[in-house]
């Protein structure tokens, strides 16, 4: 039973969401910036790569399990851009505001704005873990030119939800977790950690 773990992610805002997804099933997060770890390098092209190279790097260095996410967003009408390069879309420093400025400006004159939100999650129990515990989940919607709402972080006041047509920022972060790619991801891992019990 899995009561600890690292998050091998600094970025705050999936920490909050993933300390409210997993502190009802009394599994305590501890991100790896905590721990003074720092980010391993992201160099794939996919997203499972990434993540498990997250998850390694965090395992080896806290010696707990890690729980690793590589997560972005893919727009049908940029070929998935931005894709596995989401969280430095418009280059470094690393800017949510540059970022959806970037998008936007994309988008221009383009009429189809299909997009979804994909995250691969990796559990390594140990750095060395052959079989770390893999899991998906995507979220659709559209993308807008004028941001709306003010939680969740990164794209989300310039993604619509499909099904409730509020944007990621305007949904309370419950409802967020429901819907969201993470949130779906989180579930699916959770299961087939129970299965493995
Ligand atoms: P990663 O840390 O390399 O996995 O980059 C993930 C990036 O994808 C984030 O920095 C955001 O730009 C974007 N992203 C992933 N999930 C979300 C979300 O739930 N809302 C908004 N942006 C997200």
């Amino acid at each position: 039973m899995i009561d600890r773990l690292v998050l091998a992610s600094g970025n705050a805002g999936k920490l909050r969401e993933f300390r409210r997804l997993l502190s009802p099933l009394g599994i305590d997060v501890i991100a790896q910036s905590e721990l003074r770890i720092p980010e391993s390098d992201e160099p794939h092209s996919t997203f499972v790569e990434n993540a498990i190279a997250k998850a390694r790097h965090a395992s080896a260095r806290a010696r707990l399990p890690a729980l690793a996410d590589d997560s972005g967003i893919c727009v049908d009408a940029l070929g998935g851009a931005p894709g596995v390069q989401s969280a430095r879309y418009a280059g470094d420093p690393r800017s949510d505001a540059r970022n959806n400025q970037k998008l936007v400006a994309e988008l221009a004159r383009i009429a189809d704005r299909r997009a979804h939100y994909y995250c691969m999650l990796v559990l390594m129990r140990t750095h060395d873990d052959p079989e770390p515990i893999l899991a998906e989940g995507r979220w659709e919607g559209t993308i807008i030119d004028d941001a709306r709402g003010s939680g969740g972080f990164g794209y989300d006041p310039h993604f619509l939800d499909a099904r409730t047509g509020l944007t990621g920022a305007e949904l309370p972060l419950e409802r967020k977790n429901e819907l969201s790619h993470r949130g779906k991801a989180i579930r699916a891992l959770m299961a087939r950690l129970d299965e493995q019990r």
